[in-house]
């Protein structure tokens, strides 16, 4: 590859190419100064969800989850779990084995949602969902048996209990009519009830954070926050009743879903904020909401470098002035792009960038690649230091509660973007140690955190229903 003609020409490059690059993305490159602004206000925003006068009007909704605590390692049985809001739809069969090591086992699949279903009527979507999941039984010889089933349904709710959870409004990839405003569990209660095939017994709805939350604190006790970076992204921790203000009780702590990827929806980060943020969101399903993940998240990410490049052609910095159809074209240039481009083995990198560019029917020289890797470059640091940024914030709450000098602690991620990217996860690392360098933390990747988790959630809630019967 060293004598791949490319790479030779690129390390001849000259740094005014690179400089021109580097003005003209500017105001995608935040300071440390900036990011250490983020995070204060979303500290601030993170108050105005939890205290009751502010909640109603707070960008970033501090949803409870009636999730109270972590397993303990004593759970067990066979349970069912849905995972609906990621990059795949699945349904699980998860064995919990209380064996002292700790087991999960598991058989999966995964089903295909088609676009027309993400979009079209909600019920028509739920009765898919159904029919998914008597598949599976049906393959798995099970449909007689009535289990208990935990449902990731990874969009902001509201809940007011463990099964009952109110759509607030939809986000990422999903538009279906006549679900915003209703429980989801009683829609999909209802989409199986009317197929009379099989029942079942839904015990929990949980967002994916806290599915990968509770998998990775099954096996690291101290893990008390859960983040996710994939097609969307979010994160939840463990919150003091007594902070909480808009459920009952003070007493122990419970599970805090934030919805970070709204942070900015009231004008927060409009200063941050530039003409690209603004035509990403101008075009999606979703205008004016979720602005902090458009910032941030693999649906945006790979569109966001498309729209800078779209840009600096047109400007007459890259492919000497010229576009093509399938550059202008949306969800041309996908997120695991990105992830390629920015491979820094060898100059594996650079050959993607040109293999991409030329797939998009460009001619692209040597300082056009290296252009397209710098863009790739900044869109995904700042989206890695726009996490860290709100992630320090969740710390400081944390160590505060705790009023602990040093805070000691775990986060569970999970997410394409976090795993696939080969700079993200330690981009936000540092960033975080940088933010808060006064707290340990150490980072879990959750292995299948928003299926196992759902199962998770479900055989806690399960094992505390016993313990007040006897
Ligand atoms: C949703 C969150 C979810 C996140 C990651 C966001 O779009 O609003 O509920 O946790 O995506 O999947
Ligand atoms: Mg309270």
């Amino acid at each position: 590859i060293a004598s791949h003609p490319l790479a030779y020409y690129c390390a001849e490059l000259h740094h005014d190419q690179v400089q021109k690059v580097d003005k003209y993305l500017y105001h995608l490159r935040l300071s440390d100064q900036n990011i250490m602004d983020v995070s204060m206000r979303f500290r601030r925003e993170m108050d105005r969800g939890l205290c009751r006068d502010t909640n109603p009007t707070a960008a970033i909704k501090m949803l409870p989850t009636f999730v109270r605590s972590t397993p303990d390692g004593t759970e067990h049985g066979d349970f069912l779990a849905l995972d609906l809001g990621g990059t795949n739809f699945r349904v699980l069969l998860v064995k919990v084995s209380a064996n002292g090591k700790q087991k999960v086992e598991m058989e999966n699949q995964i089903y295909a949602i088609p676009e027309d279903l993400m979009r079209g009527h909600g019920s028509e979507l739920f009765d898919h969902i159904a029919e998914c999941l008597a598949n599976f039984l049906s393959k798995l010889g099970i449909k007689d048996k009535k289990l208990p089933l935990g449902f990731t349904f990874s969009f902001p709710c509201q809940q007011t209990k463990l099964d009952e959870s109110i759509l607030v409004s939809w986000t990422k990839g999903f538009k279906a009519s006549g679900v915003e405003g209703k429980d989801v569990v009683g829609m999909l209660r209802a989409a199986i009830k009317k197929r009379g095939d099989f029942d079942i017994d839904i015990v929990a709805v949980i967002n994916d954070t806290v599915g990968t939350m509770m998998t990775c604190g099954y096996d690291d006790h101290h893990c008390e926050i859960g983040l996710i970076v994939g097609t969307g992204t979010n994160a939840c921790y463990m919150e003091e009743m007594r902070n909480l203000q808009t459920v009952e009780g003070d007493e122990g702590r419970m599970c805090v879903n934030l919805e970070w990827g709204a942070f900015g929806d009231d004008g927060a980060l409009d200063d941050l904020r530039t003409s690209f943020d603004r035509e990403i969101d101008a075009c999606s399903l979703n205008p004016g909401k979720q602005l902090f993940e458009k910032m941030i998240s693999g649906m945006y990410m790979g569109e966001l470098v498309r729209l800078i490049l779209v840009k600096m052609a047109k400007d007459g910095l890259l492919f000497q002035g010229n576009t093509t159809p399938e550059l202008l074209n949306t969800g041309q240039f996908q997120t695991s792009f990105v992830s390629a481009i920015e491979n820094e083995k060898d100059n594996e990198g650079l050959l993607k960038a040109e293999q991409v560019l030329l797939g998009l029917g460009l001619e692209p020289s040597p300082e056009d690649c290296m252009a397209t890797q710098q863009v790739c470059q900044v869109v995904s640091t700042r989206a890695a230091h726009l996490c860290a940024a709100t992630l320090a914030a969740v710390l400081r709450q944390i160590r505060d509660n705790k009023a602990a000098e040093r805070l000691r602690t775990t986060v569970g991620v999970d997410g394409s973007v976090y795993k696939n990217h080969p700079q993200f996860a330690r981009r936000l690392h540092k960033m975080v140690r940088a933010l808060v360098p006064d707290c340990d933390v150490r980072f879990l990747r959750s292995e299948d955190g928003s299926g196992k988790g759902a199962a998770m959630v479900t055989a806690v809630a399960q094992r505390l229903a016993k313990q007040h019967a006897e």
